[in-house]
């Protein structure tokens, strides 16, 4: 293996282990600067949902909370074996490429969650509530891009 290539695999590891800590740090801190933060944020303020309503949402919080915990763990998992991987083979080899497609996986997983939980989350709304939630939706997505 050559010096840059070495080097790039340290830059690598490296970054891995900064991004698995923003994921453990996410975890941990709550509200997080992502756009369904930014939906609760208008759901708990600006729509006033009824009793009923905020009945609805808590179920649906616990639920989505419950998720997004099994695949922020199967992330670290997944960061744990790409760190083991790059460790063993020094490089891009089979071992780090399947590491790396299962955390894309685990992602699209985080992130196919998530949007599930946004339109579970519109369901409990009235008319009204869900154009100003659309609003809050589209705004959110474009103004932080994953
Ligand atoms: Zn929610």
């Amino acid at each position: 293996m050559t010096r840059a290539r070495w080097t790039w695999a340290i830059v690598l590891a490296a970054f891995v282990a900064a991004v698995a800590g923003v994921f453990v740090g996410r975890a941990l801190i709550t509200p997080r600067p992502t756009p369904s933060a930014e939906l609760h944020e208008v759901l708990h303020r600006q729509l006033h949902l009824d009793a009923g309503q905020q009945a609805r949402l808590e179920v649906l919080e616990r639920r989505f909370a419950l998720r997004r915990s099994a695949i922020e763990l199967e992330m670290r998992a997944d960061n744990t074996r790409l760190a083991a991987a790059i460790e063993a083979e020094h490089g891009d080899g089979p071992q780090v490429n399947a590491a790396v497609d299962a955390s894309h996986q685990a992602m699209g997983e985080l992130q196919k969650a998530t949007l599930a939980h946004i339109f579970a989350m519109r369901q409990i709304l009235r008319p009204d509530q869900a154009k100003a939630f659309d609003r809050a939706v589209v705004k959110a997505l474009t103004a932080n891009p994953q």
